[in-house]
């Protein structure tokens, strides 16, 4: 066996997910940077993680994943302020994608495609919830990424993907553009639409069925938000959300969705 085989091997073993786990993190770590500044339209980059409230640069020493929140017991190790746990959360998230991906695909094209889509929509799910933003860098950015993605996938052609994520998305855009120009207000957000681009993109047509998921839920939740919490109905959901979950429910099991479907309501017609 060549050292590949060997690693492929090893990576597969309770160790070598838990490595994987903990690279996850450090991408986590990251995701928390993009979540808080991509929609406040500052560089991912520069400058260093810092304290938003003393404004210090945190050392590399107080920013390893997990394991820095919990030592520190969720405080700035200089002036003490709260540090939300949603940075540990987002952190011991990431890793679990990313074990599960191995876990579940082995180590191949399909697990690193599944780990490239549910980090996308993880970082759209908590923009969205925070903002109501949808940033442009990650639905328009990744477009150009999931046709690729398309290109080589064994599930799905280059041509559906095009089709969908460019075309349909395409057209739903002119649709909630001329509603926007004719009513003056938005029927649709652009960033919706634009992040169903980017579904089409991965999951071809499939993608309806991650939008039916999304808009079912949506409403649930909906209703549970305007009649049990009582929030009015002016609250704006954040539609981004559900569908970062549609989409990572249809890319899971879209399929068997599609099968229990057409065994259980259409064969019986034939
Ligand atoms: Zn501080």
């Amino acid at each position: 066996m060549s050292f590949l085989n060997y690693l492929e091997v090893f990576i597969q073993t309770k160790l070598g997910l838990f490595f994987v786990f903990v690279l996850g993190t450090m991408f986590g770590s990251f995701f928390n940077v993009c979540i808080y500044r991509l929609p406040k339209e500052l560089s991912v980059i520069k400058p260093r993680s810092f304290c938003p409230n003393c404004k210090k640069t945190i050392p590399w020493y107080y920013n390893i994943p997990i394991f820095s929140w919990l030592y520190l017991r969720g405080k700035c190790a200089y002036c003490g302020a709260k540090i939300s746990f949603r940075y540990f959360f987002i952190e011991f998230l990431t890793g679990l994608i990313f074990a599960f991906g191995v876990y579940k695909f082995g180590v191949s094209f399909k697990a690193l495609e599944f780990i490239l889509l549910a980090s996308i929509m993880l970082i759209l799910f908590f923009t969205d919830l925070d903002e109501r933003i949808l940033p442009d860098e990650i639905t328009l950015g990744f477009i150009p990424i999931g046709l690729i993605f398309a290109y080589f996938s064994p599930d799905r052609g280059f041509v559906e993907s095009l089709v969908v994520g460019v075309v349909g998305a395409g057209l739903l855009f002119l649709l909630a553009y001329i509603y926007l120009k004719i009513k003056g207000i938005e029927g649709m957000g652009m960033g919706d639409v634009k992040m169903l681009a980017l579904m089409g993109t991965f999951l071809g047509k499939q993608a309806f069925l991650a939008l039916m998921i999304a808009s079912v839920v949506g409403t649930i939740v909906g209703l549970f938000i305007i009649y049990v919490l009582k929030k009015g109905r002016q609250y704006e959901i954040p539609f981004g959300c559900f569908l970062s979950i549609g989409t990572i429910i249809t890319y899971l099991y879209g399929n068997d969705i599609v099968h229990y479907y057409i065994t259980h309501f259409l064969q019986q017609h034939y």
